[in-house]
């Protein structure tokens, strides 16, 4: 049994992190401060007793005892990191630094949550991890992707300098039960405006693409990363499968069999115009790829979005 520390536990990616944690037997920390996490994604898990829940903040250190560390604290949807850029900016910076000191004192393995963000509006596609990704530093989007760029720096550095166990992994979107129904991101826009019966609100002309992961699938790539010896990363985990983002919304229209309509609204600077792993290193090194498809994913996800509506 390995006690494992998860920052963000109570989010969405990282309430899947803990059951998945708990289900091989291992005693679980979640720390999160409920900034875009809620209880109710955990509630299920505060009877066991080889889980805890902590209420704290990444930007502040914390001594604890344990064996691994994921970090996913951090806001993930749009507007929810673009409403307070600074404060994201320091979770992301200030966060890495003070868990990765705790890997150092406690001689912990650390992954660090990573996104495909980090490559920006790509020139190259689809992308591979070679790829030093072309982000805007001044932008609306800057204080997310600049400060996770940044993280992936800290994490090398602290393994350069003082031989830090890490692994980074690059997540491309991915979805599922338990996405905050009011964070803005497109599956979950699309999912609660389809069950409402509201248009879907299609930003631009919806030719920009992305490639949706289910969360099963991710979660497992992820443990698999951190189980692996003698492999940092960074490396892609994402499904490969590339939508355009009007596919996306008719394809939400007619698995809930919605009245819904589509609108098209503003795009939003700096949206990049595409996005896709490849995923040959996560298979060749971990042995891993997406099993889900989308359809049976968003299935999956409308029936959660059915049950909390
Ligand atoms: P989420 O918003 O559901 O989870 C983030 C969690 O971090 C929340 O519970 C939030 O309350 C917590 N948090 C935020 N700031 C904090 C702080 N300062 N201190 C402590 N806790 C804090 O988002 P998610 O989709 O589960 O994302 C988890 C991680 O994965 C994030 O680091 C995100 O950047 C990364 N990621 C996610 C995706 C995706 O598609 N879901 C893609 C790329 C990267
Ligand atoms: N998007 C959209 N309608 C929405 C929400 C998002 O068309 O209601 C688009 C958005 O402009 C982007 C894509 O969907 O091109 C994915 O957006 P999301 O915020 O989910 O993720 P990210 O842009 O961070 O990949």
């Amino acid at each position: 049994m390995k006690r494992i520390l998860v920052t963000g536990g109570a989010g969405f990616l990282g309430s899947h992190l803990c059951d998945r944690l708990l289900a091989d037997g291992n005693d679980v920390i979640c720390l999160d401060n409920l900034f875009t996490g809620s209880k109710d994604n955990i509630r299920h898990l505060l009877v066991n007793p080889y889980f805890e829940y902590i209420r704290h903040d990444v930007t502040e250190p914390i001594q604890l005892e344990v064996d691994q560390i994921y970090n996913l604290a951090c806001p993930a949807s749009p507007i929810h990191y673009q409403y307070n850029p600074i404060k994201t900016a320091n979770t992301s910076v200030l966060g890495a630094i003070n868990m990765l000191e705790l890997a150092r004192k406690t001689n912990a393995r650390i992954l660090q949550a990573s996104t495909s963000e980090v490559y920006g509006n790509p020139q190259i596609h689809p992308q591979p991890e070679s790829y030093w990704g072309s982000v805007n530093p001044i932008g609306i989007r800057s204080c997310y992707d600049e400060g996770k760029r940044m993280a992936e720096t800290l994490f090398f550095d602290y393994h350069r300098q003082y031989d830090v166990d890490i692994r980074v992994i690059r997540i491309f979107n991915t979805y599922g039960p338990r996405m905050n129904p009011s964070d803005g991101r497109v599956v979950s826009n699309f999912i609660v405006q389809a069950i409402r019966g509201e248009a879907l609100t299609v930003y631009g002309t919806g030719t920009q693409t992305r490639s949706f992961c289910y969360v099963d699938d991710l979660i497992d790539g992820m443990v698999r990363m951190m189980e692996t010896e003698d492999f940092l990363g960074p490396v892609n985990l994402g499904n490969p499968e590339e939508f355009t983002m009007m596919n996306l919304a008719k394809k939400i229209i007619n698995l809930t069999g919605s009245n819904s309509h589509i609108v098209h609204a503003k795009l939003p600077s700096d949206d990049p115009v595409q996005r896709q792993p490849i995923i040959d290193l996560a298979m060749e090194m971990l042995d891993w790829k997406p099993s889900i498809s989308l359809d049976d994913g968003l299935q999956r996800t409308i029936a959660y979005f059915r049950k909390i509506l």
